[in-house]
């Protein structure tokens, strides 16, 4: 039997249901500050992601799956989302909009990783995008604007880590501070980390290797280095929190696995999601739309995975699917009618099933229970029988006297 592709899944009705009030609650809580939803294509030329993601990330040198179009062209399923936005921004010109021009998605996304509870090879994020402001506000918006997301949800055990990574002068800066002090304790640290410190010196804070945690603990911190803007702009986007009241936990440490970030960078873990806790995360991105040869533009965004946001929302419950009426035939001559009658209903705007699997007239009032038909209209000769399940009771009734009945909600059957 053919199975799906390790790391895929099927998304199947019942959980179709929870994942639509993902995407209702997105809609309502981003759409009522402004944003407005985007697509992009499920494909995109490499160099986007090469350049825009970074080729020094995991993502980029092993986690991408990247094929030949045919026409020479080399081509990647997106492993993430944001950069296809600052493709899209520059390509549409939205910078002629008014700014900061804000957008969600909720799509899928696809990384060629080690598949486990709560990491999948593909994947949906829902996320946030503000380009074209630098102000702290922004950040701020759109950190709130997750924690609310995950609150109505339900993500339970949610815990925000918060830091600043400054600019690409700081940081390169820093990098090279970072990369002496590496040096200098070379033979402490993991092969991994030794063989990436000129690559990605930070991803050393990353390690869970005791002794190269060991000798992390006396790193010297990015945070410790911001110039005085960056540091303002961080101590402002705090300042929103603050009042907020949002609870955050400073981590100088915190590293995202993407290389485009620039000053504030955010994190919610959930402590319902043991090994892969991250459900959501994003931070301030003012140089990637130059990278991708656009005009310099400060945006600032976060995604968060679907499947964990709903492993960790374990008591959401969808609302119940309601069926106003269902259909059933006592008498093969009353087909024709039913099948009418049900089309009738839902042109009027009624949730109307049909008996479709020729049970016996018992059969199909056990299966209208099982479905929780408000009604059920068994079609016989000419006339119509019209069952109240709630109450029990039944009357005859012309065909066309059934639908103007259940619309009233008739309770006087
Ligand atoms: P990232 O783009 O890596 O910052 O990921 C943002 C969010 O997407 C994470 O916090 C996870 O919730 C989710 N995510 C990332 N990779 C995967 C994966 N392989 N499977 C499922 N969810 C993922």
């Amino acid at each position: 039997m053919i199975q799906a592709p390790r790391g895929t899944f099927d998304i199947l009705p019942e959980s179709a249901a929870r994942r639509k009030v993902v995407e209702e609650q997105t809609e309502k809580i981003l759409g009522a500050a402004g944003y407005r939803r985007i697509e992009t294509p499920t494909f995109e030329a490499t160099e986007l992601f090469s350049r825009g993601v970074g080729q020094a990330t995991d993502i980029v040198q092993k986690e991408m799956y990247t094929f030949d179009d045919g026409g020479g062209r080399s081509q990647t399923l997106r492993p993430e989302i944001t950069a296809p936005i600052c493709r899209a921004y520059l390509e549409h010109g939205m910078h002629k909009l008014a700014q900061p021009v804000k957008l969600w998605y909720l799509s899928s996304c696809f990384r060629a990783e080690a598949p486990q509870r709560g990491r999948y090879r593909q994947f949906w994020q829902v996320g946030a995008e503000a380009i074209g402001s630098d102000a702290p506000e922004t950040d701020a918006e759109l950190i709130v604007l997750l924690a609310d997301l995950l609150d109505a949800l339900g993500v339970k055990g949610t815990r925000l880590r918060l830091s600043s990574l400054g600019t690409p002068q700081t940081r390169a800066e820093y990098r090279e501070e970072l990369t002496a002090f590496l040096r200098a304790h070379e033979d402490e640290l993991t092969d991994t980390v030794r063989s990436r410190i000129d690559l990605n010196p930070l991803r050393a804070f990353d390690s869970d290797d005791r002794r190269t945690q060991a000798v992390m603990r006396d790193a010297p911190l990015l945070t410790d280095r911001l110039n005085d803007e960056d540091a303002g702009h961080f101590a402002q986007v705090r300042a929103l929190l603050d009042d907020a009241g949002l609870v955050y936990e400073l981590d100088p440490t915190l590293v995202r696995g993407l290389d485009y970030y620039t000053r504030t960078v955010w994190e919610f873990t959930s402590d319902e999601l043991g090994a892969q806790s991250g459900v959501g995360g994003g931070g301030r991105y003012d140089g990637l739309i130059e990278l991708l040869d656009g005009p310099p533009t400060p945006g600032v965004g976060w995604a968060a995975g679907v499947e964990r946001m709903l492993l960790a929302a374990t008591d959401m419950v969808p609302p119940a699917e309601l069926v106003d009426l269902f259909v059933a035939t006592a008498k093969p001559d009353g087909r024709r009618t039913a099948f009418e009658l049900a089309r009738d209903a839902r042109r009027a705007g009624l949730q109307a099933q049909l008996e479709l699997a020729g049970r016996s007239l018992k059969g199909q009032l056990k299966h209208a229970d099982r479905i929780r038909a408000r009604f059920v209209a068994i079609v016989e000769n000419g006339h119509v029988a019209l069952k109240d399940m709630a109450s029990g009771e039944q009357r005859e009734l012309n065909a066309r006297e059934v639908i103007p009945a259940i619309v009233r909600g008739d309770r006087s059957l």
